[in-house]
């Protein structure tokens, strides 16, 4: 996933870090040898070369993340879909590693993940043709639920599971707290209203424009794609957070949000009952704006 992991603990005795921490790996490595769209011979890649009408086999974790995956997509009205993966790749964002010097003229055109037609009892999906995937927005959520139920599986109660910024918290600790997350400030940030959120039980994930962006021209493009356009989204948010149970919808949801801006985005969110808070960029700086879900946690 081209990211760090970590799993903090109150164990049990008699636990041997060294088993638990290859039991993670294990899961790590299988689950990018289904997901990832960096290596060819994933499951992932595989789908996105069968020719059109094929149906193909897929496991089981593949396909849970590409049933969410749709099922975001339609919810958000196509602001996550991971069908973009071809635009992100040609604004260097992808495996071909693109050096630019100037913007992409012409945007690939990007079939969304909603088109595919997904067949759950057997475990298999049909690719409609050309449809290539992303799940870059979803997968670490999922990888991060996945290494919290094996924890669980292992008797554990207390911990915290981070991969690459995506976190899941549960348990409270010893000296009663729940696991403290400070969200990093996005640089130029001058309120210093740091976030910080207590997390039992619960997810948080960040999408945000301020660690992997390009500039060409002395424009600044973000790594994420709108959909509608096939163009880096080019507003002022600076940085979306999710709170929710399940880290993969935490990660598709915050991506969401990030597509949609600052308006649309809270709007959303607020239909949805979806907990966000959202650094917009203003002026005299940043401003914070929270969804009344948000606010929730905040007052907890
Ligand atoms: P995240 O950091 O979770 O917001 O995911 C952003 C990454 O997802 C990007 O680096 C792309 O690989 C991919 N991506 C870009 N645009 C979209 C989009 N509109 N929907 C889903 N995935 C996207
Ligand atoms: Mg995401």
């Amino acid at each position: 996933m081209g990211t760090y992991w970590q799993v903090d603990l109150f164990g049990l005795p008699g636990w041997a870090d060294h088993l638990l921490q290859a039991g993670i790996e294990r899961e790590l490595e299988r689950l990018v040898a289904q997901m990832s769209h960096w290596r060819a011979d994933s499951d992932l890649q595989r789908f996105g070369r069968a020719a059109a009408g094929e149906w193909v086999w897929l496991p089981p974790e593949l396909m849970e993340v590409l049933k969410a995956a749709a099922q975001v997509c339609r919810d958000s009205e196509g602001a996550f879909d991971p069908a973009v993966a071809a635009a992100v790749d040609a604004w260097g964002f992808g495996p071909s590693q693109l050096e630019l010097r100037e913007a992409p003229t012409q945007a690939p055109v990007t079939r969304g993940v909603a088109g595919i037609e997904l067949d759950l009892l057997n475990g298999c999906a049909r690719q409609p043709g050309g449809v290539l995937l992303d799940l870059s927005a979803i997968g670490k959520g999922y990888a991060v639920d996945r290494i919290a139920q094996i924890l669980r599986e292992r008797g554990a109660w207390t911990f915290l599971v981070e991969i690459g910024g995506e976190f899941f918290g549960q348990g409270l600790k010893p000296n009663g707290h729940p696991w403290w997350i400070a969200v990093e400030e996005p640089p130029g940030s001058t309120n210093g209203d740091g976030l910080r959120i207590g997390l039992s039980g619960l997810s948080l994930a960040t999408s945000g424009d301020y660690r992997r962006f390009a500039v060409l021209d002395g424009v600044r493009y973000s790594h994420t794609i709108d959909p509608a356009t096939g163009a880096p989204v080019r507003h002022g948010v600076a940085s979306v957070t999710v709170v929710h149970e399940l880290c993969m919808l935490a990660d598709a949801y915050s991506t969401a949000i990030y597509v949609m801006g600052a308006e649309a985005g809270l709007q959303w969110a607020e239909r949805k009952g979806i907990a966000v808070a959202l650094r917009d960029r203003t002026e005299s700086g940043h401003e914070t704006r929270y969804s009344s879900q948000f606010r929730r946690l905040l007052e907890a």
